[in-house]
Parts: C-alpha cells; sequence; structure tokens
C-alpha cells in the first residue's frame, strides 16, 4: 500500500559523546520515509529544500524508491537547519540551533498523484497544516500523526482538531502527559482516545514503547544496543517502521499493531547505530527480520 509522509527536510549537524556530523540528510520527513520504505510501496514524500540541498540525498532518497514529486525546491532560499549536541546520558539534548529558513513558510501542497495515498504520516509540523493536509488527501485508511511540545503548547485547540482526525498518535511520554494534562501515563493515553485516536503510541527512549488502544496495552522495550551513535530521528524512524509494516500488512487490527510496534522499535535500533540516516541506507530483509525475532526473544518468558 502507498504511504504519504510529510514533515521537515533538513540538514542537521549533530554532536554525540561519539562523533560530529556536519550538515547530514535529517528531518522527520527524512526518516519517516527511509524507514517506511523498506516496508511501504510507493512511498510519497512532501517537503521544502533550498538550492543548496545537496545532489546526493535527493538521489540517496531516490535510490530508496522514495517519490519525491511532492518535495518543493526553492532555488534562491536555504534548507532548514538544525543543531543539537547530546549529552553523555543520550537522553539529555540541547538544540543549539533551529534556522527554519524555506521551512517557515512551508505550505504542504500534496500532488494529485499522491491524493490517494492509503497511509498518511503527519511530521510533527504546525496542526494547521497538518489538517491542510488531510483536507488534501482522499479516505485514507489510516492516519498517524506526531507532534511536539511547541505545538502542543502554542496551538492546542488547532492540535485537538487534528486529533480528531487521526487514527494513530505516536508522540513521547512528555507529550502525551502535555496533550491529556494528566501525569499518569496510562490514563493519559486514555484520554487521548477520547479525543479521536483510535490508538495513542507513547514512545519512552532506551525504555521502550507503549501502545494503548481502548481493548489493549502493550509494552515493548527497546532493543538493547551496546553502544548509540546518534539518537537523533530515533522517533521518526520508528514512526517509518510502524507505519510502513502497516501499508505493507495492510491491516489495522490491534494485534497488527502490536506487530507493527516493533517493527517500529527495531528501525528505530537501526538509525541510533550510526549519525543521520546511515543505519537506515541499507538494511536488509534478513537483518530486520532477526532483530524482529531476538525482540520476540526479549520479553518471552515461561510462566509455568
Ligand atoms: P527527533 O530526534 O525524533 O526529535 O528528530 C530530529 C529531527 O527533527 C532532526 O533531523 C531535525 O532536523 C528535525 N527537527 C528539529 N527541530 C524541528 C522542528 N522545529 N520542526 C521540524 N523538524 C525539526
Amino acid at each position: 500500500m502507498s504511504l504519504l509522509v510529510v514533515g521537515s527536510v533538513a540538514l542537521d549537524t549533530i554532536d554525540t559523546p561519539l562523533g560530529h556530523a556536519e550538515d547530514a540528510l535529517g528531518g522527520s520527513a527524512v526518516y519517516v520515509a527511509v524507514a517506511g520504505s523498506y516496508f511501504a510501496s510507493p512511498v510519497r514524500m512532501v517537503g521544502v529544500v533550498g538550492g543548496d540541498f545537496p545532489a546526493e540525498g535527493i538521489e540517496f532518497l531516490r535510490g530508496r524508491s522514495i517519490d519525491l514529486e511532492g518535495l518543493e525546491i526553492i532555488r534562491d532560499g536555504k534548507t532548514f537547519r538544525w543543531g543539537g549536541r547530546y549529552h553523555t546520558d543520550l537522553n539529555v539534548r540541547d538544540t543549539l540551533y533551529t534556522q527554519l529558513n524555506v521551512f517557515e513558510n512551508f505550505d504542504p501542497k500534496i500532488p494529485p498523484s499522491y491524493r490517494h495515498s492509503e497511509y498518511v504520516c503527519l511530521g510533527n509540523i504546525d496542526p494547521v497544516l497538518q489538517q491542510k493536509v488531510l483536507q488534501q488527501v482522499e479516505a485514507p485508511k489510516l492516519v498517524v500523526c506526531d507532534t511536539m511540545n511547541f505545538w502542543i503548547e502554542r496551538k492546542y485547540k488547532e492540535l485537538l482538531r487534528t486529533l480528531r482526525l487521526t487514527h494513530v498518535l505516536i508522540v513521547n511520554d512528555e507529550e502525551a502527559r502535555a496533550i491529556a494534562r494528566e501525569s499518569n501515563l496510562i490514563k493519559a493515553a486514555r484520554d487521548i482516545l477520547n479525543m479521536g485516536p483510535r490508538a495513542v503510541v507513547v514512545k519512552k527512549g532506551e525504555h521502550g514503547a507503549l501502545l494503548v488502544t481502548k481493548t489493549i496495552v502493550f509494552y515493548t522495550p527497546a532493543y538493547p544496543l551496546q553502544e548509540v551513535y546518534d539518537p537523533t530521528g530515533a522517533g521518526d524512524a520508528f514512526a517509518g517502521g510502524f507505519v510502513g509494516y502497516l501499508a505493507k500488512t495492510d491491516a489495522r487490527s490491534d494485534e497488527n499493531l502490536k506487530r507493527a510496534v516493533v517493527y517500529g522499535s527495531v528501525l528505530a535500533s537501526f538509525c541510533v547505530e550510526e549519525f543521520s540516516i546511515g543505519g537506515l541506507k541499507a538494511l536488509t530483509e534478513g537483518q530486520v527480520t532477526k532483530r524482529v525475532n531476538e525482540f520476540r526473544d526479549l520479553s518471552h518468558f515461561d510462566g509455568s
């Protein structure tokens, strides 16, 4: 099934305790689309870049069979740039700068050839723009939405409107609590279910992910990696693996949502093993399947 991805396309400069990357390919749409491209077909991307966006970036995305008709290139503008520095505790990150550049006036236009996309993943852009995207897509089977504190604080009412059009919300624990205005995570997720989505996925970084629907609470740990090079984009790679798997299997039962959470966790684990999208460049089906099986073993035990 087809997957439409909308979000930021960026050049990231990243410092972690294990290294440095300069003007590396990044942005939420890139991570989601690349991770999703291992499962969904076709993957269609909507975003905006400047004339300075490297040709190798375009080539790489095309090489992953990502349709770039919806990638607007503003020749006399500059690409969105983000700089971040991670502490020894990789859960702590300082944003060094955010240069919105052409992303400041991002106005997502969905090409006619994208309008029948069956699966849609909305990156953490302004909720007004998320609604605008959905107005341009005809009856998608599944809408997955991400957001961030910036929008929760500034555009809460608009975000609630987007949530009414969303099937699955993917957020981190802090964002889930802020949306529901409830400190208990399970209660917060259940409150969000009353706002529109039929499923909420709460990402907890190295502590795994929680899936809550009206009928189930499912938890998966994160893959136990000994070395994390760059956590940037892990959440987006998770979202790409999650929605990509759902698009591939075209089933939205609770059981399939659980499997999708595991596939999301697997893609996130590959993502953080290298800088930028390096860890997602050339995965094989065998590598992905091996890690999915390792996930099964992680929390399987003989209860007798
Ligand atoms: P994550 O690690 O999941 O928070 O995602 C990091 C990615 O988000 C980086 O590749 C950044 O380029 C991108 N990013 C950072 N700040 C923003 C923002 N304000 N809006 C959209 N994308 C952003």
